[in-house]
């Protein structure tokens, strides 16, 4: 695995694979590597020849109060598992390599952006279309892979890449869990153990509702209250959002029917966790996407997220 900063040398590895017949797979990423991650670097693997992975905590997608200073970064240990993982370029830029002279050019995504997590986080999803349109615009013609537990994230650069014409599959991948249904993220780190245990409460609910689907329930407000019922069973978990939409643009609706997402958001401690289900409703059947959980012999399900905090 090679280690790079610069653009212009991960321009040059990415033309190269290409002018020697080779397909590239990108995985952009903040760092602070789970299996969610790895995830995506297993799947690019086994469908590009030479895969590349970019960390960088970009600060424009972060809000001014939030967690930029804190967001926690391991490089190293980064380098490791993205080695284990068959990466061969891990590009880890800093902040004036990507930025030269500040910020001018930014890429906004109406409509897809502004709702769910872009409400509560107005600048979030900008920040993320114009680091990736640069990411997309460095590397080129590729395959590049995002994880659907940011499923918002999911459409808005998807969309993006369509409508700015970049030469890009968007391949979402599955939302990966521990072993006790929470999330993965990089942000339960900064869960307490206390804290730790309320936030499953997030999952229980998107499971929960995606029972009630099952049993028959069609009602978006029944749906997005039966979550919000089992969220209230932790009065320290702050609820932001239940949403039910349709998935593919991220529209309300009225009535459950065809491909639809149930996204939930959250303040436990000082993280703001998300997750969603996705679900295929033809007539009385339901195909229900909850993900996959990460089984980590030896490993207690929260410990990995607990190194990632020291
Ligand atoms: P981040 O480092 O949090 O910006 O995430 C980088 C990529 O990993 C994004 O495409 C995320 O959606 C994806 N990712 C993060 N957590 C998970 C997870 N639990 N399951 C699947 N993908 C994830």
């Amino acid at each position: 695995m090679i280690v790079v900063d610069t653009v212009d040398e991960l321009r040059q590895l990415s033309d190269d694979a290409r002018r020697a017949g080779r397909t590239v797979g990108l995985v952009p990423t903040m760092g602070c590597f789970h299996a969610g991650h790895e995830s995506l670097m297993h799947v690019a693997r086994t469908e590009c020849d030479l895969l590349v992975t970019t960390i960088f905590v970009n600060p424009l997608q972060f809000g001014a109060d939030e967690d930029l200073d804190a967001y926690p970064r391991h490089v190293e240990r980064d380098a490791g598992r993205a080695a284990a993982a068959g990466v061969d370029v891990l590009f880890v830029p800093s902040t004036d390599e990507m930025y030269p002279g500040g910020v001018r050019t930014t890429v906004h995504v109406a409509g897809l952006a502004e709702g769910l997590c872009g409400a509560a986080r107005p600048a979030h999803f900008d920040g993320v279309t114009t680091v990736v349109a640069k990411l997309f615009g460095i590397v080129g013609p590729c395959r590049a892979y995002f994880g659907r537990k940011d499923f918002q994230q999911v459409q808005v650069v998807r969309q993006m890449a369509r409508d700015l014409n970049h030469p890009v599959e968007v391949v979402g991948c599955p939302l990966v869990r521990e072993l006790d249904g929470l999330a993965m993220s990089s942000r339960n780190a900064y869960l307490t153990e206390e804290e730790r245990a309320s936030a499953t409460v997030l999952s229980k609910a998107v499971f929960w509702t995606s029972e009630t689907v099952v049993r028959g329930e069609r009602d978006a407000v029944a749906v997005a209250e039966a979550a919000r019922q089992v969220m209230r069973l932790e009065p320290g978990v702050v609820l932001e959002y239940v949403e039910v939409r349709r998935a593919h643009d991220l529209a309300p609706i009225v009535q459950l029917d065809g491909d639809v997402v149930v996204a939930v958001a959250a303040r436990v401690g000082r993280a703001r966790l998300i997750d969603n289900c996705s679900l295929a409703i033809t007539g009385d059947d339901v195909l229900v996407d909850l993900g996959v959980v990460a089984h980590r012999p030896n490993r207690q399900p929260f410990q990995g997220d607990i190194a990632c905090s020291a």
